[in-house]
């Protein structure tokens, strides 16, 4: 089909969409970072692998979100013999404690106390700490990308290096020592029982935060996040991916920050 036939549905002019937003990153001398996000790992499996083989494939490094309290020991393997997968704490056990009048799912609010809270989270980072060494990194990924406000200073003295959530509060409780590094685009739609939400829509999120970014010097040095759940994701959802790691990856203005830039201070 010609070019100038292409409608916005179109596949082809969607991706170009992203290209003409990294030429402007690019006019402005700006490089656009990006880092990659997996939640709800628990096991080994032909998913994790993909995952796997996509981080080797196109050379991306890969934060893996792992349920402590339901971590099964073929996770290891496959996480330990990467080159690029590095592991972050997703809570607990990704159980719901909110009470029947809250709205939506939360693991990591006070409703049980602080200290319950602090302590499955301890016991959660010194099982990951032994599976995996040094290949885990000591931040909190909250499930459901919630937390309470009053939590992050608690994490931080802790030790705990950083929270990833979702959204553009990325900046709110980051402080010396301690880093939000959120996500900002994820290709499921959970309203509709996980499918992939479409390419349009999944772009619009990644170009809303690209475009608040380039304009916004404190926003444009922190990466946009894109966020899978590889225990869900469609084919569509998968082949998205892929589109977009390769079109990143084939973009000057385009980088992946490297797996120990994600969280430093
Ligand atoms: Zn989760």
């Amino acid at each position: 089909m010609p070019s100038q036939q292409f409608t916005q549905s179109d596949p082809a002019s969607q991706w170009s969409r992203l290209n003409d937003e990294l030429d402007r990153w690019q006019a402005a001398g700006l490089t656009a970072s990006f880092w990659w996000r997996d939640d709800d790992a628990v096991s080994d499996g032909p998913r994790l692998a993909k995952l796997v083989e996509l981080s080797e494939r196109f050379h991306i490094p890969l934060g893996l979100a792992v349920i402590p309290a339901t971590l099964h020991g073929s996770l290891q393997q496959p996480v330990n013999s990467s080159s690029r997968v590095f592991v972050l704490q997703h809570g607990y056990a990704h159980i719901d404690h909110s009470p029947a009048d809250e709205t939506g799912a939360w693991e990591l609010g006070l409703h049980r106390g602080l200290k319950t809270l602090m302590d499955e989270l301890q016991q959660g980072r010194a099982t990951l700490l032994q599976t995996f060494g040094d290949r885990f990194t000591p931040v909190v990924v909250p499930p459901w990308n919630r937390i309470a406000d009053e939590l992050p200073p608690h994490l931080a003295q802790a030790g705990y290096g950083g929270l990833s959530a979702f959204g553009e509060n990325a900046l709110r409780h980051s402080k010396a020592g301690f880093k939000v590094t959120n996500c900002h685009c994820d290709p499921v739609s959970w309203k509709r029982g996980g499918v992939f939400s479409g390419t349009a829509s999944t772009l619009d999120q990644l170009l809303d935060r690209l475009a608040r970014a380039r304009a916004n010097p404190e926003e444009s040095t922190a990466p946009t996040g894109y966020l899978t759940h590889h225990a869900v994701m469609d084919d569509a959802s998968w082949d998205f991916t892929e589109t977009l790691f390769d079109t990143l990856n084939r973009h000057q203005a385009a980088r992946f920050l490297a797996a120990d830039q994600v969280f430093s201070p």
